[in-house]
């Protein structure tokens, strides 16, 4: 087998490791070329790089819009579906519409309920700042209370007395340094496509690989390495979600980096729902033009735009999970996504809670009117209380060692209600006023006789309909909910 180390390829690579001089940290990774098609046939790391590679499904989607936002050259920004104006939506208006400040703040800068995990990644490209821990201020409801609530915000109220969770309790052991991997072993090996399918690194899934590259010839094969830092990180989320082939782009160039959106006519699946639970129907009335049978905006209650709001704060494995085989993207991320049963537990995975942290990430978010799966699954925090003389009272500190398990609210509510919204087809967010209304079909050049309004209802095949046509499309109305109704 003739393989070496490609010139061009290495100097390249060592091209791209200098653009941030300063970072700390680089991994490196052995890529195997096809020097003559010039593309990426596999990558071989070990488990830093897949657990950063991975962790791209913990992230929210509100997280991916900002990253890819201060990562991308503002003249090239990529739009992922409707997602970056879903983003602007819920920046733009008024803070006096939330329930809080804190409330818009969940949803402007979206947690990753995966960061105790995170933030021990060799690069954790994932600048949020974490996650505080509240209780009720009232000791007796963590004491004599089986599952004390804990929330991630000092909104959330306790199931037991009703009161706001507002007491900061922090990690007894501290994120330290942990230098034995966080999702996978450390000394896991793997080996990953160019559309990032990724299988553990054996002898046998070498060959499979190279027989569906089409790889006849040893001699066309040379191995480079590349140093990813926090730059090549970023670049490759974005690849992953924009590009066939995400690999062979990091070395070679983009090639076909999606520019604008494919819009799609209509949905050609149906989606399951199976899998979701406890969803509770709305209703929108929506404004139709007879002549074209389009939906041209919605007339809603704040319940709908905070479901709308809620896709933000959703992880992208947990969109993955919600649509199965009917999520699509522009890129290969859905393959990460896809890869987890190829890979054990104990060789690979350290424990099958971090397999489920990535196979269903949980949700910074509690609205009465979100997509919630039928076994829902969270984390155990756990805590333990220390009294530091016998005149002070018990302090309360987290652990994930073990002990009395606390469980997690969110606020249920976070736009102020009864309040009526004005929402378009590419989900653009307003106070609803019939002048608005005129307003926007006049701008649409819609005449006034051609139009009617419908209500439509709104249950779990509707919800996954709209989140999927945000995920791809600009046309959400249209795309989530007009191939479902007949006008
Ligand atoms: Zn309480």
């Amino acid at each position: 087998m003739a393989i070496v180390v490609s010139s061009e390829a290495a100097a390249r690579a060592v091209v791209v490791s200098s653009k941030d001089a300063e970072r700390e940290v680089d991994i490196p990774v052995k890529l195997v070329i096809d020097k003559e098609k010039k593309r990426v046939v596999f990558a071989e790391a070990d488990g830093d790089f897949a657990d950063i590679l991975f962790s791209f499904l913990t992230l929210p989607m509100g997280t991916i819009i900002r990253l890819l936002a201060q990562h991308s050259d503002q003249s090239k920004q990529l739009n992922i579906g409707n997602f970056n104006t879903l983003c602007s939506s819920v920046k733009n208006l008024d803070a006096k519409y939330f329930v809080t400040d804190v409330s818009k703040d969940l949803l402007t800068n979206t947690r990753n309920l995966a960061d105790y995990e995170c933030r021990r990644l060799r690069i954790n490209i994932d600048d949020t700042k974490p996650a505080q821990h509240f209780v009720c201020q009232n000791l007796d409801c963590i004491v004599d209370q089986d599952l004390p609530s804990l929330s991630t915000c000092n909104i959330a109220k306790c199931r037991r007395c009703g009161d706001y969770l507002k007491t900061p309790i922090n990690f007894l052991d501290d994120m330290r340094e942990n230098n034995s991997g966080v999702f996978f072993a450390q000394t896991a090996s793997f080996i990953i496509t160019d559309a990032l399918n990724v299988f553990p690194n054996t002898m046998g899934s070498t060959f499979e690989i190279l027989e569906m590259a089409g790889v006849s010839d040893f001699g066309v094969l040379e191995e480079t390495t590349l140093q990813f830092g926090s730059h090549e990180i970023l670049e490759l989320l974005k690849c992953s979600l924009f590009s066939k082939t995400p690999l062979s782009d990091m070395v070679f160039g983009e090639k076909d980096i999606v520019k604008d959106i494919v819009l799609i006519p209509s949905f050609q699946c149906r989606i399951s729902t199976e899998h979701i639970y406890g969803f509770i129907n709305m209703t929108v009335n929506v404004l139709v033009q007879k002549s074209t049978k389009k939906i041209l905006l919605a007339q809603t209650a704040e319940d709908f735009v905070e479901f709308l709001f809620g896709f933000l704060a959703m992880p992208l494995g947990r969109i993955i999970s919600f649509l199965g085989e009917s999520f699509s993207s522009d890129g290969t991320v859905e393959n990460l996504h896809n890869s987890l049963p190829n890979l054990d537990v104990g060789r690979y995975f350290k424990f099958d809670e971090l397999r489920q942290i990535l196979l269903y990430p949980e949700v910074d978010y509690g609205s009465y009117h979100s997509l919630y799966f039928r076994k829902e699954w969270s984390r155990d925090f756990y805590y333990t209380s220390r009294r530091e003389s016998s005149y002070e009272e018990d302090t309360f500190h987290l652990t994930r060692e073990g002990g009395p398990v606390m469980k997690i609210e969110h606020p249920k509510e976070y736009l102020r209600g009864p309040k009526m919204f004005l929402v378009t087809d590419d989900l653009i967010v307003t106070p609803f006023s019939s002048m608005s209304c005129i307003t926007y079909l006049h701008s649409l050049k819609v005449s006034p006789g051609d139009v009617e309004e419908h209500q439509i209802n709104i249950g779990p095949e509707e919800a996954l309909n709209l989140l999927r046509a945000c995920m791809i499309s600009t046309s959400v109305l249209n795309n989530g909910l007009g191939s479902l109704q007949v006008f």
